[in-house]
């Protein structure tokens, strides 16, 4: 057996090995993801604590933990608002407040005037002393010989009967039998070196036992270069899963599709427009890759209103020229619905068929579709979820297109391969209208290649935005007024505020009753997600047609919806929305020839993060530059929506910080790939376990 192996064999074994460990704490143990003994030393602190020293209170800082020592001056009980005990101390540079609300008589007679104390807390503002709430502490005995920690203290996410002492004891046994063996480092020597970092054992050693001297401050910034060797581990482990994914993805060849280019030329002979020079880049790049018998796995990136539906078209133009089949997959059926239209605007005339398929129409209707989809008559379908369903039969899918990709996950996206002609994967083009910072793509999409639109078609004026407390109300009503009278159309939306949809659209019901009364002449419409699809359907194309002049909506109208004569959006409750569903919706207006305005609505007062958003908004109208203040107002996990958090729940990587090693990354996994590639395998199970693994790879 080779050291490594030896090595592996120990911290292999399972925990229960480990002294201290029996059945019951093996079980806790298991909530938390460790099974075997190595699984310790991968089980990493969310931050450190430095109880190495003790700060003098004058230069304890707000917001700071620290140890404090003094003497008590004061102890007593007060009742301003709230029974509390406080206890001020002194060391000569100032003096510290410790506030109690829950304490014995025991703890009170205990806390003498003249005691010398030693507390650890958070350091707050108070009234007229720096403040510690519910400090630790122990009052000093006079030849107490209570020491100070060596280490920094790292904190572990904890589960309920598990506590920090105990955990950090069983991290200790593990630390003390890496150190009598070897821990393999999948990464190989020479990367390390070229990168400069740290042995994996040092890394792990680090950790969890950082040397005092050791800034806390660059612990707790996860910036030590043992912290980002980790990092740089375990995004690794995560953009090797997903080029596995991808590679399996793969592995079934793709139907070529190379046609004649007759009927793309058909079809642009007719479109009013010409396509964007980036349109055109992006199409190219999708057509290259359905000519190639490996299936194309795309991402088209475009901001809101860049134009990524007739892309799409011109992709299915190819599959159809090549008699083969497209579906085009939509999150929303009022986006289907959508789609639907144009497709039919631009296809049918080229004697093309295109049916629509969704869960919620009349059951005659959806038999005769699947009967066309399955007979190989309609040559695009275009529909909802309904489309994965185990009884749609295609005759010859070879394109699948889906739009908003943000609310399909990986999983659906692997079910395509069923219905695709037997032993061949249809192409995917996956589009999103929320840009997706570079970060994120780089490291949540390394399964796709990527393209994207980044020019909007010519002759939009960007939208005027405004932030308007709702007092001024009747002002901007006024506003609705004045511009429907110059035909102009106008969206009012409406927020989802309550517990349950039905309330939110009762909600938007009486919005427009009232919006009606006092528009008088206007005609008022209403769209909300508990209509029925015809109702809906009803709705839209009367806004479309000019019938309706101010359409209340809910957030329904968010994704896809396309008037162009709207010029004109109230949102109300903006405050509450977030960044990235603002934007879309501003992004149903300023799609015409006229300048358009976007009033976001306000329930003053407001402040913090709410604030931040609508500055944003209001500062910019390029959806890049917001979805990277998304990303650091929120976090990538928000960001994504909740089906792709999976992929960036990381034990210590964090993308926006370590963004700086998403390219180094990328550049060993092609190493590692070429040169090692059985060191894969174990790297992603050391760090991302069997149900993260994207797509069961
Ligand atoms: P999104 O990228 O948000 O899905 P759409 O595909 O809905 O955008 O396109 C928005 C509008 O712009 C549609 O009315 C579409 O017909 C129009 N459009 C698309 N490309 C062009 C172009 N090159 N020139 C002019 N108008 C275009
Ligand atoms: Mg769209």
């Amino acid at each position: 057996m080779s050291d490594s192996a030896a090595a592996c064999a120990t911290l292999n074994q399972s925990v229960a090995k480990l002294s201290g460990v029996g059945p019951a704490v093996e079980k806790l143990l298991a909530k938390i993801g460790i099974r075997q003994i190595i699984d310790l030393l991968f089980y990493l602190p969310m931050r450190y604590e430095d109880r190495t020293r003790i700060t003098s209170i004058g230069a304890a800082q707000v917001g700071q933990r620290v140890v404090i020592e003094g003497v008590i001056e004061l102890a007593d009980i007060v009742f301003r608002g709230r029974r509390a005990l406080i206890c001020n101390i002194s060391d000569g540079t100032g003096v510290m407040a410790l506030r109690f609300f829950y304490f014995s008589n025991a703890q009170k007679n205990n806390l003498r005037r003249g005691s010398r104390i030693r507390c650890f807390g958070e350091v707050r503002f108070g009234a007229r002393h720096k403040e510690m709430i519910h400090p630790e502490y122990r009052v000093l005995k006079d030849n107490d010989s209570q020491v100070l920690e060596k280490a920094l203290t790292p904190i572990y996410p904890v589960t309920e009967g598990l506590h920090q002492a105990r955990l950090r004891q069983f991290i200790g046994r593990a630390l003390a039998l890496m150190r009598t063996t070897q821990l393999p480092d999948w990464v190989p020597a020479e990367v390390l070196t070229e990168l400069g970092f740290p042995d994996i054992d040092q890394a792990v050693l680090m950790v969890h036992a950082p040397p005092a001297e050791i800034s806390i401050d660059q612990l707790n910034g996860g910036t030590h270069p043992c912290q980002r060797r980790l990092a740089f581990d375990e995004l690794l482990a995560h953009h090797l899963s997903l080029r596995l994914l991808r590679e399996r993805l793969q592995n079934d060849p793709g139907p070529v599709l190379r046609g004649t280019g007759q009927l793309i030329e058909r079809f642009y002979r007719h479109l009013p427009f010409e396509l964007t020079t980036a349109q055109q880049r992006v199409v190219g790049e999708i057509l290259h890759d359905m000519d190639s018998c490996r299936p194309m796995l795309r991402l088209l990136q475009g901001d809101v209103g860049s134009g990524k539906t007739v892309v799409a078209a011109v992709a299915a133009l190819r599959a159809i020229e090549c008699e083969a089949q497209v579906a085009v997959m939509a999150p929303t059926e009022l986006l289907a619905d959508q789609h639907l239209r144009s497709f039919e605007d631009w296809l049918t005339p080229l004697g093309i068929t295109v049916a629509g398929l969704t869960s919620k129409m009349p059951a005659k209707i959806q038999r005769e579709a699947l009967q066309s989809i399955k007979a190989g008559v309609a040559d695009v379908v275009i529909g909802t979820h309904a489309l994965f369903q185990e009884r749609v039969e295609f005759a010859n899918l070879a394109l699948a297109v889906v739009d908003e990709q943000h609310r399909f996950g990986v999983h659906q996206r692997l079910l395509l391969k069923a219905k695709g002609p037997a032993g061949l994967f249809p192409h995917q083009l996956v589009m999103t209208a929320t840009p997706i910072p570079r970060t994120l793509a780089m490291s949540a999409y390394a399964d796709l290649d990527c393209s994207v639109i980044d020019e909007l078609p010519p002759g939009r004026k960007p939208v005027q935005t405004v932030v308007m407390s709702e007092q001024k109300r009747e002002a901007v009503v006024a506003r609705i007024a004045a511009a429907c009278a110059k035909e102009q159309q106008a969206y009012w939306v409406c927020p989802l505020v309550g517990e349950s949809e039905v309330l939110d659209c009762e909600a938007a019901e009486v919005t427009a009753a009232n919006l009606q009364s006092e528009l008088g002449r206007l005609s008022v419409g209403l769209i909300h997600g508990q209509m029925k699809p015809a109702q809906k359907e009803r709705a839209m194309a009367d806004f479309v047609a000019g019938k309706i002049d101010l359409l209340v909506a809910t957030t329904v109208i968010e994704v896809g919806v396309d008037v162009p004569n709207a010029s004109l959006m109230v949102i109300e409750n903006a405050e509450r929305m977030g960044l990235a569903q603002l934007h879309q919706l501003r992004g149903r207006i300023g799609r015409g020839e006229r300048s358009s305005t976007c009033v976001l609505l306000y329930k003053p007062p407001i402040q913090g993060n709410a604030r931040k958003r609508l500055e944003v908004i209001r500062g910019t109208t390029d959806g890049f530059v917001i979805a990277e203040e998304d990303l650091r107002l929120r976090g990538p996990g928000e960001v994504l929506g909740t089906r792709q958090t999976g992929r960036l729940q990381m034990r210590i990587a964090e993308v926006v910080r370590d963004s700086d090693l998403l390219p180094v990354v990328q550049r060993a996994a092609e190493r590692i790939m070429r040169r090692h590639p059985s060191n894969i395998r174990p790297l992603i199970d050391r760090w991302i376990d069997a149900q993260g693994q994207y797509g069961g790879v």
